[in-house]
This record gives C-alpha cells, structure tokens and sequence, in this order.
C-alpha cells in the first residue's frame, strides 16, 4: 500500500539481534497485533488472561497462554504477578501494549530488576514523561514550546485561581498521571475552576491512583497533531510523520488521519523537528509520540506516550514501516535502519475507532454478543480486531471492538474509501459508532480538511441519523433471503 522503498543492509546479512520469546502483557486488538508482529519475526509470543477472556483471541492466536485467575481486571494490572510470569515461561521480554500497565514505570522497573527486557523506554523515562507535569519541566528545558500554566502540581484552589488569572481563561485543571482523555476539565471563569477542582482531584484518585493536578491555559479550537517517533539504543531519533486527531468527543479520539491535511510542509517539518528534539533531551528509547496542540501557527507541546499508540496503524500505512517490528527490533539492541530521509509517506490514511456505544445515547456502552460480523475488505482496507462472529465483548475494558483503517492516494479518495468500507462491515449485536462516522465524513468541513477538536461538540445535529436500513441494504437483505430460499 505505501512507498516504502529503503531496505536495511542489516537485516539482508543475518547480522539482527532477535528476541526469542516475548510475554504480551495486553488483551484483545493490540495483544493481536503483537502476536502477529512475533509471528512474522520468528519470535515466540506468549499471552496472558484472566477469565473474561478464555475465548479472546489473542489466547487462541498465541503460542502459549497463562491464565492470571477469575478477576477479570486484576490480573492484567498486577506488575509483579506478570514480571514473574514472563521469568518462568522462558521470556527474554515483555510487551506492554496501550493502556494497563504500559506507562508504568514500577512495571517496567520490576521487569528491568529481573533481567526481562522492557519493550518501551527506560522506567525512569517513563516516570519523567508519564508525569504531565515533569515531562513539561523536560520539554521547557530543552526549548520545546509548552503550554502556559503550572509549573508543578497545584497545591490548592486558591493557586489555580491564582494562576489562572495570570495566563488569562479559559483553563484546563487536568491529572497529572492521566490518560485515555479522562481527568481533564475546562474551566471558563473562577466559579467554575472554584467548582471542577475538586472535581478532576477526586477523577484523578479514582482513575488514576493519584490525587495530583495542574493547570493549563485553554488553547481554543484547537487541532491536535502528535508525530510517531523510533529511537535506537544508540541515540539515534526519526520521526514518522504526523497524525490528526482533532476528531474528539471529550477529549477520548475518534477518527485519526495521517498525515494531517491540514499542515503546510513547514509547519509539518517543525512539529516533526520538534518531537525529534523532545525524545533526544529526555534520551527516549523505542516507539513513542508526541502530542501537540497547533493554534494558527502556535505549537505547544501536551504529553508524550511512551508506548505504542492505538492509532500506529495510520503511520504504518502511509509510511510502510511496521512500527511493532520496529519496536521487538530496538529492543532487541539492534540500531535503526531508516535515517530521517529514508522516511516517505505517501497518500492519506483514516481510523475509525469503531467502538461497542450508541451515539444517539450519549455513546452509553453496548456489550453483548456479537451475533454477525462480516470484516470489510477490498482495496486499501485494513481491519485490527480481536472479535469474531459468536463473540461476547465483555463489559469489563474499554468499548473499543474494532479499528477500520483506510488508505488511499488522495484526500477525496481515502474519504469516499472510508464510507465505501464502513458500508462494507456489518456488525450486529451491538450497536456502533460506525453510522455517526459516515455522518462526519459526509460533512462538508471535514470533506475540506478544516477541523479542529471542537468539530464534535459543534455539530451535535451529525447524531440524529436514522438508523433504519438504507433502501440499497434491504434490497441486498430481500435478494439474499431470496436466494437462500431458492437453494442458490
Ligand atoms: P492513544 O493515546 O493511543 O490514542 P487512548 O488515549 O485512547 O490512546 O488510550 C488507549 C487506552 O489506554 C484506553 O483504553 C485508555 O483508557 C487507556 N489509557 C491511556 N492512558 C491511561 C492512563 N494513564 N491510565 C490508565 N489507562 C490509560
Ligand atoms: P490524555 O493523556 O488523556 O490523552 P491529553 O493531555 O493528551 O490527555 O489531552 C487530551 C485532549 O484534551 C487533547 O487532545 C485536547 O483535545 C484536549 N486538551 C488537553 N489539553 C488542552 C489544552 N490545554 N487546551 C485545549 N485542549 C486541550
Ligand atoms: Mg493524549
């Protein structure tokens, strides 16, 4: 699909160091992913579940699989029980994936302790980065620009409303170890932040395990771009280009697009040059991104995740490099192979994260049985699922069942493949977010490529599709029901 050209010397002549045997401390489409990526590399995978997940798929898809006992969650966040776990199977690493215990510092220094090697950046990167507020001490040292706001945790209300007067409303007050878009509150003038303070404190203890917050000046109407990073043990950082993921509802991404449509080749060079210099001052090892928000011509950085990111896919397609394999190779000891100007992108890419809500009721969660599903297919499609026909998405993790991914040479063509493959998949059981995505593509704004992360909240009335069947459905429905009648 894409026009990656460059092949590595390295890899041609046998002179790769491998991992032999990788522990894959996830679940569902990412720990398949995972799986995959070992697959192709001659590496052993080994998955982990605990019992709501007996009949996922990344148990089925592995080369080995342990169960971690009945709690549905527990098992999937015990950092000692998992290290031990990988020891006595014979693993020489751990994959952590997104979200559980992938930017957990304790995690990866536990792993470190016991000889495993962790497939991320060193813990004590992640410490620094995984807190909001150190990482911008980090970023303002290095010269990367960051949002105006605190300079450490707050203390108490009275210093966020100082503080707010000084960088002027709207502020943001968010947790410091948040993440997954949860924990971050707007506030347009003193009586609101007087009220949502303890609001995000109280979010962020039960979240997140920790009661710290900080505060940020507001950037209106923003868009949020983030830039794919690899860096090798040996100090060399690339960057892969950017995605946008300015299609939000509160915060929580929805659509991402790569590269953004809406950057000139400068400011493209920039923020690109700017993550580069982020990942090199923190001396940032393996996969990870950088987030930014862009104002006009204002960039300021936000975070960076230190682990591979739901939307890697995106960049996989439009870049050609396989960011998995890249990841199981740097932490294997091996250098990179790309130099920056190896690196080409071509066409457009979009994911839809297709996920088990109903839009039309405040995208309330949908668990059940997935009673039929049938995978879109075709030129420039590629799904990342762990589910299947028969399958029961269990109500205990997130609601994300499947990520669409379309590429295609242009703007106009990616977006006509994105409606053309979200028409393709069925997916019944459960209701999805598929039907509101193809309101937001027939939406003249996003068909410009002008959006920022109010696109959502603006355009509320994209909810009130009908959800009856277009005619050109129930007559492939009749024909089918015609010629299953007739034996055909
Ligand atoms: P990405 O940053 O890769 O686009 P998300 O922000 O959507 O992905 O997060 C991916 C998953 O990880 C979600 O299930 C989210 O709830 C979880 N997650 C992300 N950050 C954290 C965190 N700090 N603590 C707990 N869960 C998190
Ligand atoms: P998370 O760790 O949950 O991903 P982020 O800090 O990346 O949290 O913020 C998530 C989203 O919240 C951003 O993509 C952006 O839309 C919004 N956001 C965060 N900080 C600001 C800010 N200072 N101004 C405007 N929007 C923001
Ligand atoms: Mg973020």
């Amino acid at each position: 699909m894409s026009v990656f050209n460059h092949t590595p010397a390295s890899r041609e002549s046998g002179t790769e160091a491998r991992l032999n045997k990788v522990l894959i401390a996830n679940r569902g489409e990412i720990a398949l992913r995972i799986v995959r990526a070992c697959a192709e590399m001659g590496i052993q995978s080994v998955a982990m579940y605990t019992e709501a997940d007996r009949y996922a798929l990344h148990v089925k898809r592995a080369d080995e699989a342990h169960s971690l006992g009945e709690d549905p969650l527990a098992g999937y966040l015990d950092p000692a029980r998992i290290v031990s776990l990988a020891v006595q199977t014979g693993c020489d690493a751990i994959h952590p994936g997104y979200g559980f215990l992938s930017e957990n510092a304790e995690f990866a220094r536990l792993a470190e302790q016991a000889g495993i090697v962790f497939i991320g950046p060193a813990s004590a990167v992640i410490e620094r980065m995984g807190d909001k507020t150190a990482a911008r001490d980090s970023m303002r040292a290095a010269g990367v620009p960051v949002t105006p706001g605190s300079d450490g945790n707050l203390t108490d209300v009275e210093q966020a409303l100082a503080l707010a007067e000084e960088v002027g409303y709207p502020v943001m007050i968010k947790a410091t170890s948040g993440g997954g878009g949860r924990g971050i509150r707007r506030c347009d003038d003193a009586g609101e932040l007087r009220q949502q303070y303890p609001r995000v404190i109280s979010e962020a203890s039960k979240a997140f395990g920790s009661a710290d917050v900080f505060l940020e000046k507001c950037i209106v109407n923003p868009r949020h771009i983030e830039v794919q990073i690899l860096a090798d043990g040996q100090g060399n950082v690339i960057h892969l280009y950017e995605r946008d993921c300015s299609i939000q509802r509160r915060n929580q991404k929805l659509i991402e697009i790569a590269p953004s449509p809406q950057l000139t080749p400068e400011q493209r060079d920039y923020v690109g040059s700017l993550a580069v210099k982020a990942a090199m001052a923190v001396g940032y090892e393996n996969a990870g991104t950088v987030e930014f928000l862009l104002t006009g011509n204002q960039v300021y950085f936000m975070e960076m995740n230190t682990r591979v990111q739901v939307e890697h896919t995106i960049t996989e397609e439009i870049t050609g490099v396989d960011i998995v394999r890249e990841q199981l190779r740097i932490a294997a000891g091996n250098a990179l192979t790309f130099r920056q100007q190896d690196i080409r992108y071509q066409g457009f890419a979009l994911q839809f994260r297709i996920n088990a809500e109903d839009p039309q009721n405040d995208f309330f969660p949908s668990f059940g049985r997935i009673s039929h599903y049938y995978a879109p297919g075709g030129p420039g499609v590629r799904v990342d699922t762990a589910i299947y026909t028969g399958y029961d998405i269990p109500p205990y993790f997130d609601s994300m069942c499947l990520k669409l991914v379309v590429w295609a040479l242009s703007w106009d063509e990616v977006i006509a493949r994105g409606q053309r493959a979200l028409d393709d998949m069925r997916l019944q059981g459960v209701t999805t977010t598929a039907p509101y995505y193809q309101q937001i593509l027939a939406h003249p704004q996003f068909r410009a490529g002008q959006f920022n992360t109010s696109f959502v909240s603006d355009n509320p009335q994209l909810l009130s599709y009908s959800n009856k069947r277009q005619p050109r459905d129930i007559a492939l429905a009749i024909a089918a029901a015609i010629a299953g009648h007739a034996g055909l």
